[in-house]
């Protein structure tokens, strides 16, 4: 049986290790945190990593735990509509809507499909290490502030910082609209939730440094005066529930995905901003296309040849590069538009007719 050493056991890793298994790989997923991460709010999870999700067996257990989002509408800070992002055209293009999905259940859906004892946490690995150098492939899934992506390619590929800073949570207040407020420099969305909480984030350009006491008061201040439901959510904030994340992608993008027997996923390969909603969807596509790639047209559980890893990650890589390079890209202009402070109105324009087209 190949082997495979899988460097981090976030989303990407942890699919990855999922997939493999299928395709009739030994992993082992080294994750450097003592255990599995049980934080964050929810991720909004796009058909194509729904439809990487049935590949990997676990679809219907992820939509049994996700809310289904309905149309939304893009507004200004009073009110006003610049446009309607319409589920039905979604679904039209894609065959589903997008579904909300807290990131601790994912990541429990995740490592139950994982062969029984396959994570070692607590246990930091190098992609030049003795397990990576003594496996057949080296999966490396260390998130946007990989070390071993320098180790792979060099110091020039690294995170850089946006300026904008994303702060998110849960709250228990029902909303009963799907929206996102563009305001200069700042915008707030709100996505009702399933129990009847709602899901809000907030970015904001250049806020003032993190571990600042009345974090929620200030978020608050960001946003006085800008249309309800708003004031109400935010409203119900108190320090400790709000998540706060500076923003970073990798630039400049990678020349390649795969280096001799070692292939990178998920942030690692090409961090992006949050603004398409895209890192955690990409991983999980990212996955399947590895497994599918170093199957070697196996069937679940066959067993078979020795697969070409040189030419399978060369696969992957022709696969998933340009397409996420795209989306990295298209979702760092997305950040900058949103944030705009001037030409608003010629923004607001271009914008309705991109949602309408
Ligand atoms: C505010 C915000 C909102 C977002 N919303 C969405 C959304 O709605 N939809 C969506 O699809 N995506 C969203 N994303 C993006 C998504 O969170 C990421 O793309 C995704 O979590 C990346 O997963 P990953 O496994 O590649 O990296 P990570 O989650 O960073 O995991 C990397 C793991 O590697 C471990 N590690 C690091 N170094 C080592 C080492 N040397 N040895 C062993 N382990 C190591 C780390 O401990 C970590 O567990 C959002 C991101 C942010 C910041």
């Amino acid at each position: 049986m190949q082997t495979a050493t899988i460097i981090g056991g976030g989303i990407s890793g942890a699919a990855s290790a999922v997939g493999l298994a299928r395709a009739g790989w030994h992993v082992t997923v080294h994750e450097r945190a003592d255990r599995l991460e049980t934080s964050g709010a929810a991720l909004g999870i796009w058909p194509t990593a729904l439809t990487a999700l049935d590949e990997l067996g676990l679809g219907e257990q992820v939509r049994s735990v996700a809310t289904p989002q309905g149309s939304g509408v893009l507004r200004r800070p009073d009110g006003s509509r610049i446009a309607t992002i319409d589920a039905d055209r979604v679904s039209r293009r894609a065959g589903d809507v997008v579904h909300l999905v807290a990131r601790r259940d994912l990541a429990a859906i995740l490592d139950a499909a994982l062969p029984a004892g396959a994570v070692r946490y607590g246990s930091p690995v190098r992609a030049d290490g003795r397990e990576s150098r003594a496996s057949d492939v080296v999966v490396v899934a260390d998130g946007v502030f990989s070390a071993n992506r320098s180790l792979l390619l060099g110091d020039r590929f690294q995170a850089r910082r946006t300026g904008q800073t994303a702060f998110r949570g849960r709250v228990a207040v029902m909303t009963h609209e799907v929206s996102e407020t563009w305001g200069a420099g700042r915008r707030v969305g709100l996505s009702p939730y399933r129990d009847g909480t709602t899901n809000w984030y907030a970015s904001v350009d250049q806020a003032p440094a993190r571990g600042r006491p009345g974090e929620a008061e200030w978020l608050r201040g960001c946003f006085a005066g800008w249309h309800e439901p708003i004031g109400e959510v935010l409203g119900e904030l108190d320090d400790h529930d709000v998540s706060r994340h500076d923003l970073y992608d990798v630039h400049p993008r990678l020349p390649t995905y795969a280096a001799g027997h070692a292939v990178m996923v998920g942030d690692a390969a090409r961090g992006m901003t949050p603004d398409l909603g895209r890192g955690a969807c990409e991983a999980l596509v990212d996955a399947v296309t590895l497994s599918r790639c170093l199957s070697g047209g196996r069937a679940k559980g066959e067993r078979g040849e020795a697969v070409d890893v040189g030419r399978a990650l060369a696969r992957y890589d022709a696969t998933r590069r340009p397409v996420t390079q795209r989306l990295q890209a298209a979702s760092y202009g997305l950040g900058r538009l949103a944030h705009a402070r001037r030409m608003t109105v010629l923004r607001d324009v271009a914008v309705r007719a991109a949602l309408s087209s």
